[in-house]
């Protein structure tokens, strides 16, 4: 009986994996033609300046809605994207589309746009990176290139070498989900990076809990050591955002401040005065 159970269990297994596979599938097949099909689109998050709650620019995330499923979260579809190589044609999409938007306003803000490391490695990624400044006329300090530690690691020199062209170019580079990667440390020292972003994990909590405020506390030293300007991310209560001004963290971002939105919920930054959302 044992033995039928334990046979039965497996099948179970068996089928759940195999329904799990052919999802995937499904969603690497549609992503392919997601773009061509208007399904993507772009939505913007503010990043503030903790002294004084002013606008300095905004992160670029992506939204999929699938015709039949909905809204896909990116935290679902970005990991089939890259396995698949389909990120590629995504995110030269996500970049071209974030310039040509940036470049309309009459507020030089900056547009951080978030790039996974399968671009990073790509071949053409500078040139990628070159011709949307030259096609929009976006200048090139107001765009900010998002990476994660892991993105890196693949080739590290590859990708030394790439961060090395893009800050050539006059393009920004931002480290992204800060402290939850490997090495965070020597990577800060590896690479040319411009900003540091501690990662939201840390935020949650961090005016309540003694060891998470110790952690960020030793992130804005670290930052303050290096000279790089420090975001945290994720910020959602008054309490974590008072405990981040009192410890000098220079730069915001997070629910409290604007949850990402089309960009015309934000015309009054972009095209008015950057004051407090
Ligand atoms: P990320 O770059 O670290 O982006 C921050 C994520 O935190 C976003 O999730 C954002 O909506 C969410 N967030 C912002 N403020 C808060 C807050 O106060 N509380 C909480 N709980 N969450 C907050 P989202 O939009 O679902 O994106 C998830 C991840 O997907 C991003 O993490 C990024 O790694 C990736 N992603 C998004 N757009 C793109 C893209 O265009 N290209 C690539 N390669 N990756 C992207
Ligand atoms: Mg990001
Ligand atoms: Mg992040
Ligand atoms: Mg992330």
């Amino acid at each position: 009986r044992a033995k039928s159970e334990g046979r039965g269990t497996y099948r179970f297994f068996e089928a759940k994996m195999g329904a799990q596979v052919r999802e995937r599938r499904l969603l690497e097949h549609d992503l392919r033609h997601a773009v061509a099909r208007g399904e993507m689109h772009l939505v913007y998050q503010p990043q503030t300046d903790v002294r004084n709650g002013s606008v300095t620019g905004f992160e670029v995330l992506l939204r999929w809605r699938h015709p039949e499923r909905g809204a896909i979260s990116p935290a679902v579809f970005i990991p089939i994207a890259e396995e698949s190589g389909v990120i590629l044609q995504i995110g030269e999409w996500v970049l071209r589309e974030a310039c040509r938007e940036a470049a309309t306003w009459t507020n030089p803000l900056t547009v951080a746009v978030n790039v996974s490391a399968v671009q990073i490695h790509a071949p053409h990624f500078v040139q990628l990176v070159h011709e949307s400044l030259f096609r929009t006329g976006l200048k090139p300090e107001r765009l900010e290139i998002e990476i994660t530690e892991t993105a890196l690691i693949r080739d590290p020199s590859r990708a030394q070498s790439t961060l090395r062209q893009l800050k050539a170019l006059g393009v920004r580079i931002a480290m992204d989900d800060f402290g939850t990667g490997y090495s965070s440390v020597s990577n800060l020292r590896a690479y040319p990076f411009d900003k540091i972003k501690i990662d939201g994990s840390f935020i949650r909590s961090v005016d309540a809990n003694e060891q998470t405020a110790a952690i960020v506390r030793s992130m804005l030293g670290l930052g303050r050591g290096l000279g790089l300007p420090v975001l945290a991310e994720g910020v959602e209560t008054d309490a974590e955002l008072r405990f981040l001004a009192a410890e000098d963290c220079q730069a915001a971002q997070g629910y409290l401040m604007g949850r990402p939105a089309a960009i015309e919920q934000f015309a009054r930054f972009t095209h008015g005065n950057q004051l407090k959302p």
